[in-house]
């Protein structure tokens, strides 16, 4: 029998399920088939691929039950948020279906006057992609889906801890491109333990055009170090360290359920979680002791048992970095208000936790937490709170709050993210550019810019 790998139930510790574990014959096949279903996928006209990708969002929204239970089971989030998950992930196939039919082109005169300039969009080519496990089936959907509709293939490498859900997406898409007659190898999915080696093969081969990856930072550089030698065309969506800036005049109910909306969503475990609750003095005392109260309500289990709202973490060793970051920021003086300790027993848990005082050097507030901890530090004036929401190398998602319009424009405009949330705890939505600046990385994922990724542009002077 070929090369497998297990995959572990990270609330019960249990292997429920095994699978291939590919090399490299595998992936330059795979990649070979991709650049065979190019050619065949081209003959579908935009609104023939607009249909199959509707197709594919009607499947798995039909499917939504048995996409959660597999996401509950590999990766351990909550199965009403798991169904919420299918929910947005599915939410790309048909925002994408929509925008396969309005792929923009321009034309003007030249002006000179001796012709005319015509701008159209072609489909990049076979598009590798690199997901990461937080969101199994949507990481991969906002990158699957506009590549379907721009016109190119994808071959797309799940991590390694949730390659469930992916193939079960895969065999939903399969069955949809064949039953309209398309190409079965239209999206391939490599699983592998080697994802180094299926990085660096497949990007050193020409006939790969694009790379597309979710993930951390430092893997982010490495892939865009390798992206060089044959100058792909490159998508990064990276960490982050989301503030979360509490103004003096901010509505506290307001304040309290988005801050539960943008620290516990996925158990922490998010690229746009916040990272740092950031509030006026003169709010911090009442803003921190409700919080804690809301975080010690949170009820901790298998996602899979009713009333659980915060599952394990995907790993042990995710689970003890977190836990690191907490004891590090304790050792520097740091209060805990709730939580803070691993629990004993079966599953990679860590409870809802609320840190006060956190010294402004304590490695928590620089680093990605990726974990159901929130920390609060305060600040007097606006400036000194923009400064500290923006004292990050990070910069993909911020939040700020405030009843007064004038501040909220200005947190608008100075707070440095990609995505700002203005008195608002979640901000994902297929229609909406989702990515980040600076060490976040850079391209977008979801609305109509989303597809641009996908698309070269190409002049005709006529
Ligand atoms: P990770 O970078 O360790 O892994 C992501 C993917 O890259 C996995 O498939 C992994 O197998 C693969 N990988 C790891 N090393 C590689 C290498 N050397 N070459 C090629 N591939 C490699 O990240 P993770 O721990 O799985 O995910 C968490 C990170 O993802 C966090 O930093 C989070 O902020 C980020 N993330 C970002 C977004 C976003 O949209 N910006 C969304 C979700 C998660």
């Amino acid at each position: 029998m070929s090369a497998q790998f297990e995959v572990v139930n990270p609330a019960t510790e249990e292997v429920i399920g095994r699978v291939a574990d590919t090399g490299k014959d595998e992936w330059l096949a795979a990649l070979g088939r991709a650049v065979q279903a190019q050619q065949a996928w081209g003959e579908f006209a935009p609104r023939q691929r607009a249909e199959v990708l509707r197709a594919v969002y009607e499947k798995i929204t039909e499917r939504t039950d048995e996409f959660a239970r597999t996401m509950t089971a590999e990766m351990g989030k909550p199965f009403a948020e798991a169904k919420g998950e299918v929910a947005y992930g599915a939410e790309y196939f048909r925002w994408f279906a929509e925008e396969a039919v309005r792929i923009p082109g321009r034309i003007g005169r030249a002006p000179a006057g001796n012709g005319d300039i015509l701008v159209t969009r072609t489909p990049v080519g076979p598009v590798l992609a690199i997901t990461p496990w937080n969101f199994p089936l949507a990481m991969a959907t906002r990158k699957i889906a506009p590549a379907m509709a721009a016109g190119c293939p994808i071959v797309v490498k799940p991590a390694a801890e949730t390659p469930l859900t992916m193939l079960l997406v895969a065999e939903v898409i399969a069955e949809a491109v064949t039953a309209a007659g398309g190409p079965r190898d239209l999206v391939q999915i490599l699983t592998t333990t080697d994802s180094a080696g299926l990085s660096q093969t497949l990007m050193a081969d020409e006939r790969l055009r694009k790379i597309t990856f979710t993930g951390s930072t430092n893997v982010g550089k490495i892939l865009v170090k390798q992206s060089a030698d044959n100058l792909l065309r490159t998508s990064m969506e990276l960490g982050g360290n989301a503030p979360f800036l509490v103004c003096e005049d901010a509505d506290l109910d307001l304040v309290l359920d988005c801050a539960m909306q943008a620290k516990m969503r996925n158990g922490g475990e998010a690229c746009i979680a916040a990272n740092r609750f950031i509030v006026h003095e003169s709010l911090a005392e009442e803003f921190t002791a409700r919080l804690t109260r809301r975080m010690a309500e949170v009820t901790m289990g298998n996602g899979m048992d009713d009333g659980v709202t915060l599952g394990p973490m995907i790993t042990a060793k995710q689970r003890d970095g977190i836990a690191a970051l907490v004891d590090d920021a304790v050792a520097a003086g740091a209060t805990v208000r709730c939580g803070g300790e691993v629990p004993e027993g079966k599953g990679y848990f860590y409870p809802a936790t609320v840190l006060s005082r956190v010294p402004s050097d304590a490695r928590i507030l620089h680093e990605e937490i990726f974990g159901p901890v929130a920390t609060v530090t305060t600040f007097s004036t606006l400036e000194e709170g923009i400064a500290a929401a923006n004292g990050t190398q990070f910069g993909l998602a911020a939040y700020g709050f405030s009843e007064n319009v004038h501040t909220c424009r200005r947190l608008a405009e100075e707070l440095t993210a990609g995505m700002v949330g203005i008195n608002r705890g979640a901000i994902s939505d297929a229609a909406a550019p989702f990515g980040g600046i600076k060490q976040s990385g850079f391209g977008r994922e979801g609305g109509a810019e989303g597809i641009e990724e996908y698309l070269d542009v190409k002049y005709l002077a006529l």
